[in-house]
């Protein structure tokens, strides 16, 4: 099987317990330390096998190949990465089944993130998310006070639009946001609006 690895527990001595998305379901499975296992980490894909215990109601985790990418040997590209991945567990957590959408959706995130600045992937994929989800709205009202919002717009968490002085945010360009919520993507996002938006994405999907 193949998946991301979303989160990391340390349970007790040097073991952790691993919770993995694959292209059906949410994994979690427990780690055995040993000196012959090489090195996994947070957002790796990896190649692994699943293996039921009658001991333990957690599957043991073994077989682990590191399907690496040629950034992740780029350090802040890989920290990027793993701000991003780390995200998807607090959101999929209580689901079992979680069907391809997301395997495929950080899947692809991963083949572009040497492509363009990763933020802009980021970006793009939340907005490919919450389309997913029915929660991505091309609203022209705030937010927080219903008002319609004609010139500055600031986006928090789910991308939600507001008036810069109800969300105390800074603003983006109603351009790029439109091209964000309508076409997917950042093209008319400056660096300096993504990174905005980066911290807004950081808050949580
Ligand atoms: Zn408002």
């Amino acid at each position: 099987m193949q998946g991301y690895i979303l989160h990391m527990n340390r349970a007790r001595d040097e073991d952790v317990v691993v919770t993995i998305l694959t292209e059906q379901s949410l994994e979690t499975l427990y780690r055995f330390y040993g000196a012959r296992h090489g090195m996994i980490n947070l957002g790796f894909k990896i190649d692994f096998e699943s293996e039921m215990s009658l001991k333990s109601n957690m599957g043991r985790l073994r077989d682990v190949i590191h399907l690496g990418f040629p950034w992740m040997i780029d350090y802040d590209r890989l920290r990027l990465w793993q701000q991003f991945i780390a995200l998807f567990y607090p959101h999929l957590s209580q689901s079992e089944n979680t069907g391809s959408f997301y395997f495929d959706l950080i899947d692809h995130a991963a083949h572009q993130w040497d492509r363009q600045n990763p933020k802009r992937t980021a970006l793009e994929s939340y907005a490919r998310l919450l389309k997913y989800e029915g929660r991505l709205q091309d609203e022209t009202r705030c937010f927080l006070c219903d008002r319609p919002i004609t010139d500055e717009v600031s986006l928090i968490r789910a991308l939600l639009p507001t008036h810069p002085g109800c969300s105390h945010r800074l603003s983006v360009n109603k351009e790029g946001i439109h091209e964000l919520y309508t076409g997917l993507s950042t093209l008319f996002l400056s660096d300096t609006e993504v990174d905005r938006l980066w911290y807004v994405l950081l808050e949580g999907l």
